[in-house]
């Protein structure tokens, strides 16, 4: 008798070997096969008669084999398997090419159903081709004479062996207990979990299938909401220091800026204060688009916890990144100790100087609190860095972090018995019903707004044959005084690909089309002190067109840089081409985003591009990105961490996401908790949700 935990070595007629190829689709046991689900269904249902089949292009019959040979074709180099069947209606002639092993397979006299393609013009007249065989004394055929599962492959595993150990797997379904509670299914109509697990396997018919996907896409989605939920009330049993919000010094420091917050930068400072006021831990995403304004408002939280003498980690994934935030907040909180620090700098701002210091005692001087807000990138994690009273963690761009990192920063906080508050930043637009499942354990500040008297930037599809109208143009803005980006998807030439590098693409410039310019070149592969300075120098207006990979796309802040040109633009996704715009239009100039495509694209890839021309906003964007692109590319679904949890539903099942969300709040109304459902409890505990991007 096989159960769920069986290992799959212990089926009928699987073989070491074939066990190991399963392994590498992570299919060890019973249970894991059963959750191997298809990708479609192919309908075999209909049975024709062979007369009937003779009109089709491709059919399934039932008939008796008459005859069975093995010859070599005229040229010897192939052997054929010739099958003569016939049912009530007529004959049929039914050929296998090099598969010698079914002449000792198949048995004469016997009913078989074989699934095929017909081809009527032959030099022998009607022949169906390669069918798919099965024998028909069977009550319960797997491969023909219904919906038939199909599932993705790998290499040694052949769909027949699937459908065959997945239809023995199946009898070990009497001992899954159903965890969903009753009150639930009955509520959104869905089918049990034995039934459904069968059903979307080996379903009786098209409606039962599409019940059992449904069921089983609502438990995915449920089962995260959940959790979450439980690790929100976990959270809520921890304690933090309560930062009392100094309304006087708030306000003075908003006048002090030189624009008016808007109402969604105001509304996420709101929420952050009332967040940091609480005895529990915040733990809160501030979602906005680029240029959105995110940093202030992590400033006016950063401004409250510091005047309570508590401690500020604001970390950033790169040095450009937190070197531009220390400038930032060096010039807005002038009154503060901060120190920034990462792998090439180590410096100190106090009493309106700046100062290099060495490491060591920076960091001596971070562990007795002498420094209260501390701005650096992955260093801050380092082993030997101690707080001393860590009030408030910000992570920046959190996308780029996982949740490890974050848990680390929590236990060097220094607190006794107390954990820091947590913000996090994103400008990945991502939307709601998205977010509440990948980030479900955050609460969700959005900023929904730009500042006013943002310019939209113009942005244009350009073809091969335009290129050259394009630098003409560039040249005519760079004589205005404006600056220019060129962002190329890699850094060196790759003959495979044919797609512009960094490298080539900085020489040809500066060579050949703006030999009077002056050229900057940034990409991942220089060192940290050559990138800052030519960062720097494209700040201070001494380079005129810098040539990039993507590395700029994140944070950077040059408002009198108006131009950007996208090579090979068909090669970013939406939300990575406006996270890219978001570069240009910061300042006072109409600005211009040009996406050179390198080959004549097709029209999906078009179609794609133009979102860019339409829209600017980046919610909008990332919408379209997953209904044309599809969450895996789009949020590398793989790689996520959700590839465990998400086998069936999908993250663009926007509807699926609120409705399951409901569901789990449904379930605690009344004072209900989990404990009250011991099944659904355990099943839960199991949920591993990483949800952070890579
Ligand atoms: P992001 O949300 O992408 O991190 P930033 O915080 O870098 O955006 O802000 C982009 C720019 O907009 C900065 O130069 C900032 O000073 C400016 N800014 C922020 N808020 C406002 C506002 N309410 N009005 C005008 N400019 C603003
Ligand atoms: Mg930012």
């Amino acid at each position: 008798m096989i159960n769920l935990s069986t290992n799959i070595e212990n089926l009928n007629r699987i073989g070491k070997s074939r066990a190991k190829s399963f392994q590498k689709i992570d299919i060890k046991n019973v249970k894991d096969l059963i959750y191997y689900f298809p990708i479609k269904h192919k309908d075999r249902s209909k049975i024709y008669s062979i007369k009937e089949a003779k009109k089709q292009k491709s059919a399934t019959i039932k008939a008796s084999i008459k005859t069975i040979q093995n010859h070599r074709s005229y040229k010897a180099k192939t052997l054929i398997t010739e099958v003569l069947v016939s049912d009530k209606t007529d004959s049929l002639k039914i050929v296998w090419f090099n598969q010698g092993f079914l002449g000792k397979i198949l048995q004469k006299g016997k009913d078989y159903y074989f699934s095929g393609e017909i081809k009527s013009d032959t030099r022998y007249g009607f022949q169906m081709q390669s069918p798919v065989y099965e024998k028909a004394d069977k009550n319960n055929p797997i491969h023909t004479a219904r919906l038939v599962p199909f599932y993705p492959l790998t290499s040694g595993i052949t769909q027949k062996q699937i459908r065959f150990l997945t239809n023995q797997a199946l009898l070990a379904i009497k001992t899954l207990k159903d965890w969903l509670p009753k009150i639930i299914k009955n509520k959104y109509n869905l089918m049990d979990l034995d039934s459904a697990l069968k059903e979307v396997h080996f379903p009786k018919n098209k409606i039962l299938l599409q019940k059992a996907k449904k069921r089983l896409k609502f438990d995915e989605f449920f089962l995260i909401h959940l959790k979450n939920h439980i690790i929100k009330e976990k959270r809520k049993q921890k304690s933090a220091p309560s930062i009392i919000f100094k309304e006087k010094n708030t306000r003075k420091f908003v006048k002090s800026l030189n624009f008016d917050l808007t109402d969604a930068q105001k509304k996420a400072a709101w929420n952050i204060i009332n967040d940091l006021k609480k005895n529990i831990p915040m733990n809160r995403l501030l979602e906005g688009d680029v240029g959105s304004g995110k940093t202030i408002v992590a400033i006016i939280g950063i401004l409250n916890v510091v005047l309570s003498k508590f401690q500020v980690g604001y970390m950033a994934p790169t040095e450009i990144l937190a070197k531009q935030h220390f400038n930032t907040l060096t010039n807005k909180l002038k009154n503060h100790s901060i120190a920034l620090l990462t792998n090439n700098y180590s410096r100190i701002f106090k009493n309106n100087k700046i100062k290099e210091l060495n490491k060591d005692s920076l960091i001596k001087k971070i562990k007795k609190g002498e420094i209260l807000i501390i701005i650096g990138t992955h260093a801050l994690i380092q082993k030997k860095i101690k707080f001393n009273k860590l009030g408030l963690i910000i992570i920046d761009e959190q996308h780029r972090f996982g949740v490890k990192q974050r848990e680390k920063l929590n236990k060097k906080s220094g607190l006794k018995n107390l954990y820091p508050h947590f913000l996090s930043m994103s400008a990945t637009p991502i939307p709601r019903s998205v977010a509440l499942t990948l980030y479900g354990d955050l609460d969700l500040s959005v900023i929904d707004q730009m500042p006013p008297g943002r310019k939209k930037v113009e942005t244009k599809i350009i073809k091969p044959e335009g290129r050259l109208d394009v630098y003409s143009f560039v040249k005519s803005e760079i004589k205005k005084g404006r600056q220019v980006f060129i962002i190329c998807p890699l850094i060196d030439p790759s003959d495979k690909l044919g797609v512009k590098s960094a490298n080539q693409e900085y020489e040809k410039i500066n060579k050949e089309i703006f030999p009077k310019n002056k050229i900057g070149l940034l990409h991942g592969k220089l060192d940290s002190k050559e990138k800052q300075k030519t960062i720097e120098n494209f700040e201070k207006g001494k380079i005129d067109i810098l040539v990039s990979t993507t590395v700029v796309e994140v944070g950077i802040d040059i408002p009198n840089a108006s131009i950007m040109i996208i090579e090979g633009a068909e090669r970013f996704g939406l939300a990575q081409l406006h996270q890219l715009r978001g570069r240009i239009g910061r300042g006072n100039h109409k600005s211009y985003c040009f996406l050179f495509t390198n080959k004549p694209s097709n029209e999906k890839t078009l179609n794609r591009l133009n979102a860019l021309l339409t829209s600017k906003n980046g919610f909008e964007l990332a919408k379209k990105d997953l209904e044309i692109r599809g969450p895996g590319e789009v949020f590398g679904q793989k790689q996520s961490g959700f590839r465990n949890n998400l086998k069936i539903a999908e993250l663009s099942d926007t509807k699926l996401i609120e409705q399951t969300k409901q569901a789990v709040n449904y379930l605690f109304q009344n004072n209900l908790k989990i404990k009250d459902y011991p099944e659904l409890q355990k099943r839960v505990e199991k949920v591993n949700l990483s949800p952070h991007l890579e």
